[in-house]
C-alpha cells in the first residue's frame, strides 16, 4: 500500500525544476513489482485544486484541513490499515523524519517499509531505518507531466525530456549522450 505525502515530494520536485508531477507515473514507480491494494495522496487543503487531476490518475486523495498535520493523518491511516491487516509492504513517499516511529513499528512486526524520496528531503534517520530507499532524483524525467519531444542530432531518434534547453541547443538522445561521455573517460 502506498502513502504519498504530496507536499514533501512536491517541494523537492520543484527545487529540481519539475513543475507538475505525473501521478500515474509516480504510482507506477512506487509500486514497481508490488501488487497494489491502495495508493493515497495526502494533500494539504491549499492544494485541493489538484484533486481532479490526481483522481483521474486512479489514486485516492485525502485532504488535510489547514490546522491539521499531513503526516499525522498519513500515519493514522497507515496504522488503521495495518491493524486491519489489509497490506503487507508499506511504501511511503516522503523522507520526513516524522515517519521514523511508524517505520520502526512496522519493522518490529516483521513488515517491510519502502521509502521514496528526493535526496534533498531524505532525512538520515529515515534512510537508516527503511528497508529500501528509492531516490526519485533518478526518475525526474519520468515523473514530469510535460515532456518535450526532441530529435537526436546524432542518430535522428525521437526521444522525450522534461528539460527545456536554451534556444538553438538540441540535446542528444540518452544513448548518444552516454556514448560521448564514455569516450571522454
Ligand atoms: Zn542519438
Amino acid at each position: 500500500m502506498a502513502f504519498i505525502d504530496f507536499d514533501n515530494i512536491n517541494i523537492s520536485a520543484r527545487k529540481k525544476g519539475l513543475k507538475e508531477i505525473d501521478f500515474n507515473k509516480l504510482r507506477e514507480i512506487l509500486l514497481n513489482g508490488y501488487n497494489c491494494v491502495g495508493c493515497s495522496v495526502y494533500l494539504p487543503d491549499k492544494l485541493k485544486s489538484l484533486i481532479p487531476h490526481i483522481q483521474k490518475s486512479g489514486l485516492s486523495v485525502s485532504i488535510v484541513s489547514p490546522n491539521k498535520s499531513v503526516d499525522g493523518r498519513l500515519i493514522f491511516d497507515l496504522l488503521v490499515n495495518a491493524y486491519r491487516n489489509t497490506f503487507d509492504v508499506a511504501i511511503i513517499a516522503s523522507g520526513d523524519r516524522d515517519y521514523i516511529p511508524v517505520i520502526e513499528h512496522r519493522k518490529s512486526q516483521g513488515k517491510k517499509v519502502k521509502i521514496a524520496s528526493f535526496e534533498s528531503a531524505l532525512s538520515h534517520g529515515v534512510r537508516f531505518v527503511a528497508d529500501e530507499v528509492l531516490l526519485l532524483d533518478d526518475r525526474l524525467t519520468d515523473l514530469s507531466r510535460f515532456k518535450r519531444v526532441y530529435f537526436c542530432p546524432e542518430c535522428g531518434k525521437e526521444f522525450t525530456d522534461s528539460h527545456k534547453y536554451f534556444n538553438g541547443y538540441t540535446p542528444k538522445c540518452p544513448d548518444c549522450y552516454s556514448k560521448t561521455k564514455s569516450k571522454d573517460m
